[in-house]
């Protein structure tokens, strides 16, 4: 067990803890939660207060709610983004006791109890007598982040849109390209990173969408001769499904025309392809222009200033150690809940995220109503499932293995439940309708901006901050040499551009 020594008066598994006073507001008003992050820890943790005398107030750095297992679906033009990314602010409007704040936490200060956000420029300071931390996780590159670039990861609406308009526009790029005689090879190949269940679904949609959805689009390229590799370190594809489920899911992905390559380290990553060393040290460079990396995941940085202030360590991916009853060490009044926590080897699944709030919100509320300390909190494991393509699935629930037909159908049955809102659900199986049953895809619209808008912000030293006056002031100085600036850097860009030492490079 991963977690710390419990300085507040948490439950052990023998006996009951006695009640912890709640925290009291310092005005004397109403207990205030501020709940971080709007995932599925920090949405289900605020409606679970619902029916609790607290003010709750919703702080996170997206104005949606996302629903990131069918950001893959978004990715290769099946669900459109609204669909799995409905409003907050919408989903809590009947909520009279929680506000929704927009807004990316720089800081948690756990003497004053204050969270510190920003948002171009604007900073809030909330206040907390109890607060519920669900920042979860985002994409590791394990040290090497300079591959982000090129390979973006699967994590937010950003990177599902930034991937559509990259798959859709090298098929656009290879038929140009064929039109004019060139080799287009590096453009009809397609490397997803990482075997678990996020990169086996990119890998079997990408192959169904070259083999199926676009087969009869393209004159000068034939679609179908795309190729599609699977990369990954490990010896076999979901290891968390066990070896028979892995070997069968490699088995159905080979039969949709992925290549599939084991013990194959990626080495490196660049505009035009990647490297990968096999374990018998052989080294291979597979051209390819659209990567996308599904591997690795690194907890919020909220997770070390947490653990800065209470001494909890982190594991490698930055989680942070707490008590058995989801609180830090010496701070009761604060849970931290789903992806960025290290408890009991507990998986990093939206279900252990919604069991965490609802425990958390459970504690905060009978705190206040004098009701005696929770037993620790206890992951029930409702079951794992992958898609691979349509029709084909594999699931694991308890001892069950399941795979084939029957799986997908639970695969479909799950998502619609969790899939949130009713007109979203609706939508949802129209679209799966289309593309399962029929070959279409109803979200083929990529634009320019979704591809190159995140790595030209990325080049401003403040982000899309840079674009903004502060609030209240116009600094047109500042402004002058700021563009000034910004002119002398498109022309750096314009130059490389001419001199051909930018873009994808034309076979000569
Ligand atoms: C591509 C993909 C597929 C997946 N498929 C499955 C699946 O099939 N089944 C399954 O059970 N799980 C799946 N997961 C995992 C599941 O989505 C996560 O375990 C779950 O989302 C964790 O919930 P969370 O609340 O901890 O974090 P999240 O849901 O990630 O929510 C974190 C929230 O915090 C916000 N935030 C982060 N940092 C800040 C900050 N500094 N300031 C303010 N707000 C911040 C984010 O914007 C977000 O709203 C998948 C994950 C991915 C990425």
């Amino acid at each position: 067990m991963s977690s710390t020594d419990s300085s507040g008066p948490a439950a052990t598994p023998d006996a009951p803890a006695a009640p912890v006073p709640p925290a009291a507001p310092a005005d004397g008003g109403r207990h205030r939660v501020v709940v971080i992050g709007s995932g599925f820890g920090g949405l289900f943790g605020t409606k679970a207060l619902k029916r609790s005398d607290v003010d709750v107030t919703m702080v996170a750095r997206t104005t949606h709610h996302l629903f990131q297992p069918l950001l893959y679906q978004v990715a290769t033009g099946i669900l459109s983004e609204g669909e799995i990314a409905p409003p907050t602010r919408e989903i809590l409007a009947r909520q009279r006791n929680a506000t929704v704040l927009l807004g990316e936490v720089t800081e948690v200060d756990l003497e004053q109890r204050t969270v510190t956000s920003h948002v171009l420029g604007r900073e809030n300071v909330s206040h907390y007598d109890s607060l519920l931390v669900a920042a979860g996780a985002g994409q590791s590159y394990f040290g090497n982040d300079q591959f982000a670039e090129f390979a973006p990861g699967m994590k937010s609406v950003d990177d599902a849109l930034e991937l559509r308009g990259r798959i859709f526009g090298a098929f656009e790029l290879a038929e140009l390209g064929a039109h004019r005689g060139e080799d287009v090879d590096h453009l009809l190949t397609f490397v997803v990173v990482g075997a678990g269940p996020t990169g086996v679904e990119m890998a079997g949609q990408i192959a169904e969408l070259a083999h199926r959805t676009l087969k009869r689009d393209f004159k000068a390229i034939n679609s179908r001769s795309a190729r599609v590799i699977l990369v990954d370190a490990a010896a076999q594809v979901l290891p968390p499904f066990g070896r028979k489920l892995g070997l069968w899911t490699k088995e159905r992905l080979e039969k949709l025309g992925v290549e599939v390559m084991l013990g194959a380290m990626v080495t490196d990553v660049d505009e035009r392809g990647l490297e990968v060393r096999f374990k018998d040290g052989r080294v291979e460079r597979i051209r390819a222009v659209t990567k996308v990396w599904a591997a690795g995941v690194q907890a919020s940085p909220i997770a070390r200033t947490l653990s800065d202030q209470t001494g909890a360590p982190l594991d490698r991916a930055g989680r942070i150690a707490v008590n058995p009853d989801l609180t830090l060490p010496g701070h009761p009044e604060v849970f931290v809940v789903g992806d960025m926590i290290d408890l009991d080897h507990l998986p990093g699944v939206a279900q252990v995220a919604i069991q965490g709030a609802k425990y958390a919100a459970k504690e905060i509320d009978g705190r206040l109503k004098g009701k005696p300390a929770q037993k620790p909190f206890k992951y029930f494991d409702k079951g794992s499932m992958a898609t691979i393509s349509r029709f084909n699935a594999v699931a694991t629930i308890g001892k069950v293995r399941l795979s084939g037909f029957i799986a997908w159908l639970m695969w479909l049955a799950v998502h619609l439940v969790y899939i949130t809102g009713f007109k979203n659900r609706i939508t949802a199986v129209l679209h799966w309708f289309v593309s399962f049953l029929g070959r279409g895809r109803s979200e083929r619209t990529a634009t320019e901006q979704q591809i190159f808008a995140r790595s030209a912000l990325n080049r401003l030293r403040g982000g899309a901050t840079d674009l903004v006056s502060a609030p209240g002031e116009y600094d047109a100085e500042t402004e002058r040499s700021r563009r000034e600036e910004l002119e002398s850097q498109a022309a750096e860009e314009s130059r490389l551009t001419d001199a051909g030492e930018r873009g994808v490079k034309v076979a000569s």
